[in-house]
């Protein structure tokens, strides 16, 4: 790989965050386009504060936004725009609560690249932390939909075509260095059931995730445990936990993340937040095993 010098710490992510506290840096507010009518920044205050789990909020960052339900709206509600007043809203609730951090979740898409660049080093300094997601294999073809990811695997002829596609996209969003974080570094797997994954045991147990490892180690990106997988079929954290003593093993530093879209979404996650923040600072098989 071309070597480019790293520009960025991406231990900023863990700076906020105290050392007696579990942490989520993937929750969703009705910033997010998807979610308009979910709950606002502080409406998770509470529960924080409850269950000493800090958030890191990493709503949808759009540039532009295309909606199939309604075509007039162009704009997602956080774009450049608005940017600068999700700032001044986050900003206040973290000058009063220390385990509140300001993040951004990006659609990564090759052709977007220099535009997230160029994004991203203006508002480095201004966010605690950067999240980078493949959500598409094609321009605005998204594959965490269900319907479009089967028009998808129709077009590429097999759902094993459209996962070179992916994990190849993955890899440029790695060597971007743009982000400080890779989320869901599987998520295309969510529709797969139990089943699928008996007959199809190498869905289980991708080996390029391994790679997706060796490459976040080099270019000093941190990947998450996404627990939205438990929301989907796969029924299991992206990437699972088959891989995760492997890749801590091989060096790589991992956040962990809800992608709560709801309040009940985080409620729900509490036991797995913490049992995954113990798997990750490696607390997890020694209190389970002895
Ligand atoms: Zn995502
Ligand atoms: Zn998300």
């Amino acid at each position: 790989m071309g070597e480019k010098p790293i520009k960025h710490n991406k231990f900023r992510i863990f700076r906020r965050i105290l050392p007696n506290w579990d942490h989520d840096l993937h929750v969703h507010s009705n910033w997010s386009q998807d979610n308009l009518n979910g709950p606002s920044l502080a409406d998770y205050i509470p529960l924080a504060e409850r269950f000493k789990i800090h958030i890191g909020f990493a709503d949808h960052f759009e540039f532009a936004f295309t909606n199939v339900k309604d075509p007039k709206c162009n704009k997602c509600r956080l774009n450049q725009g608005s940017v600068d007043n999700y700032l001044e809203e986050i900003d206040k609730i973290k000058e009063i609560y220390p385990f509140i951090s300001s993040g951004l979740e990006f659609n990564f898409f090759p052709t977007r690249k220099e535009k997230l660049q160029e994004f991203t080093d203006d508002y480095r300094d201004q966010f605690d932390f950067f999240i980078g997601g493949v959500h598409e294999v094609e321009e605005l073809h998204s594959i965490i939909i269900k319907n479009n990811l089967n028009s998808l695997i129709h077009k590429y002829g097999s759902f094993n075509a459209v996962l070179d596609k992916f994990f190849k996209i993955e890899v440029e969003l790695i060597k971007s260095q743009i982000f400080d974080c890779i989320a869901h570094p599987d998520v295309i797997y969510r529709f797969i059931t139990e089943g699928e994954r008996n007959n199809h045991p190498e869905y289980a147990f991708d080996e390029r995730i391994l790679e997706l490892g060796t490459l976040c180690e080099k270019t000093r990106t941190i990947m998450e445990v996404n627990l939205s997988g438990y929301r989907f079929p796969w029924n299991n954290p992206f990437p699972n936990l088959k891989y995760l003593h492997h890749l801590i093993a091989q060096g790589v530093s991992f956040v962990v993340g809800s992608d709560s879209h709801s309040l009940e979404d985080f409620t729900n996650n509490v036991l797995n937040i913490r049992k995954i923040n113990q798997i990750i600072k490696g607390e997890y098989l020694f209190t389970k095993k002895f």
